[in-house]
C-alpha cells in the first residue's frame, strides 16, 4: 500500500487533542437571549436597522459581489465615498479599501518596504502584521513589547529606509502602544510608523476617530494607519490610510489590491452607513469605552486577574487551556458568550478569556455578565 501523504496531519491532530487545544468550529446561535461579550461589535452596529438597510440597499442597486478586481470592475461609487468619508473622519490624505483587515496589513507592510528596509517589529503584533514581513523582502527585527528605547535603539544601528510596525490596540491583552512616542522615536532617523488601527477606529480619539487621533499624530507625516470595518463598524473589509502619494503607490502596486476582487457591494454600504452614523452619535465610542472599565472594576473587584483595557478589548486570565475552555463554556451555558484566546493564538502560553464591551450593553446586562463570569470562574 502507498504511503498517505497525509499521515503526519493526523499526528498533529493527535497532539492538539493531547495539549487539550483543538478548536472547533460552531454557528453563532441566531436567539438574541445570548448576551454577546464575543464579538468584536464594539458599537453595536452590526444589526443597526440603518446600517443592515443600507447593506441591503447596496446590494440590490450595485449586486451581491463586486463582479471584478477594484481596477477592472470592482470599484461602485460607495467604495469612492467610503475611502473618502474614511479618511476626512480620520483625519488622514487618503484612503483605500481593502477586502479584510488582513489583506490591508499584508498590503501596507509590502508595499512600504523593499529590499534593504528594516522592519522593526512590536513582538505583540497581529498575525497579520507578521505575515507582512514575512512576505515582505525586507528583514525584521522583532522588538521588546511597548518598547519605544528598544526601537530607537534597532533604527539607530541601521543605515537607510526604515519601517515602524505596530498594533495600536494590542488584540490579546488590550493594552495600547506609546504611539506619540513612537512617532518622536522614528522622526530623527526618517522612520515610516504603520499602525494597525483594528481596535482603535470607532472606539479611542475624539468621537472613534482612532487612535493617531488620540495621540495627536492624525495626518502625520510618516504616517500611515490601517483598520478594519469588520469590528467597530460592523460590516466586513479592511482600509489603509495614509498621504495621498502612499495610496496612490499601494493601487499601482499592492498585490493584495490589485489581484483581490473588489469589497462586495452590501459591506460597503453597510460600512458607509456605520460611519455615518459614528459621525453623527459621536458618545457611541465613549460609552463602548465605559463599559469596558465598568466590566473591568467589576471582575478586579471579585478578584480575578483582568488587564486594564485601554480600548473595548478585556483579558483576564485563566489557569490553562483546559480551564479556560471550561470556563468559556460554562459562561456561554449560562448565556453569556465570551471568547477564549490559549496558545498558539497566545504567544507567551497564557490561556485567557477575552471579553469584549459594547457601547449598548445596559446596566443589567454588565451585572449579568459579571455575575456569570464570576460564578463560573475557576477555583484555584
Ligand atoms: N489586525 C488586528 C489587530 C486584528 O485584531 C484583526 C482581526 N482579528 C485584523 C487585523 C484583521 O482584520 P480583518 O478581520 O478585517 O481581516
Amino acid at each position: 500500500m502507498t504511503r498517505d501523504p497525509f499521515e503526519w496531519i493526523g499526528d498533529r491532530a493527535a497532539a492538539r487533542l493531547r495539549a487539550g487545544l483543538v478548536r472547533e468550529l460552531r454557528p453563532r446561535p441566531a436567539d438574541a437571549d445570548v448576551l454577546d461579550l464575543a464579538s468584536n461589535d464594539y458599537l453595536g452596529l452590526a444589526h443597526h436597522p440603518e446600517v443592515t438597510r443600507a447593506a441591503a440597499d447596496a446590494a440590490l442597486r450595485w449586486g451581491a459581489g463586486s463582479t471584478g478586481s477594484r481596477l477592472v470592475t470592482g470599484t461602485t461609487e460607495l467604495h469612492t465615498e467610503l475611502e473618502a468619508e474614511l479618511a476626512a473622519f480620520c483625519g488622514f490624505e487618503a484612503a483605500l479599501v481593502f477586502a479584510t483587515g488582513y489583506a490591508a496589513n499584508l498590503a501596507a507592510v509590502t508595499a512600504l518596504t523593499a529590499a534593504g528596509t528594516l522592519i522593526v517589529s512590536d513582538a505583540g503584533n497581529h498575525a497579520s502584521l507578521i505575515d507582512g514581513c514575512r512576505l515582505s523582502r525586507a528583514e525584521t527585527t522583532v522588538v521588546p513589547h511597548r518598547d519605544p528605547e528598544a526601537v530607537a535603539k534597532e533604527l539607530g544601528a541601521h543605515d537607510g529606509p526604515a519601517l515602524v510596525v505596530t498594533d495600536s490596540v494590542f488584540s490579546v491583552d488590550g493594552d495600547c502602544a506609546p504611539l506619540a512616542r513612537l512617532a518622536a522615536v522614528c522622526r530623527e532617523p526618517g522612520a515610516a510608523l504603520l499602525v494597525d488601527d483594528a481596535h482603535g477606529l470607532g472606539v479611542l480619539g475624539e468621537g472613534g476617530r482612532g487612535s493617531a487621533d488620540a495621540a495627536g499624530l492624525a495626518g502625520a507625516r510618516g504616517l500611515v494607519c490601517t483598520v478594519t470595518l469588520s469590528k467597530s463598524l460592523g460590516s466586513q473589509g479592511g482600509a489603509v490610510l495614509g498621504p495621498a502619494p502612499v495610496i496612490e503607490h499601494l493601487v499601482n502596486s499592492a498585490r493584495t489590491f490589485i489581484f483581490d476582487t473588489g469589497l462586495a457591494p452590501a459591506v460597503v454600504g453597510g460600512a458607509l452607513a456605520s460611519l455615518r452614523l459614528l459621525r453623527r452619535e459621536p458618545d457611541r465610542a465613549a460609552s463602548a469605552r465605559e463599559a469596558a472599565h465598568r466590566l473591568h472594576w467589576g471582575l478586579t473587584d471579585a478578584g480575578l486577574d483582568a488587564v486594564a483595557p485601554d480600548a473595548c478589548v478585556l483579558s483576564v486570565r485563566a489557569p490553562g487551556p483546559e480551564a479556560a475552555v471550561h470556563w468559556a463554556a460554562e459562561c456561554r451555558a449560562a448565556g453569556v458568550a465570551v471568547g477564549c484566546f490559549r496558545p498558539p493564538s497566545v504567544p507567551d502560553g497564557i490561556s485567557r478569556l477575552r471579553l469584549s464591551a459594547r457601547a449598548d450593553l445596559t446596566d443589567e446586562q454588565i451585572a449579568e455578565a459579571l455575575e456569570t463570569i464570576v460564578r463560573t470562574a475557576p477555583r484555584s
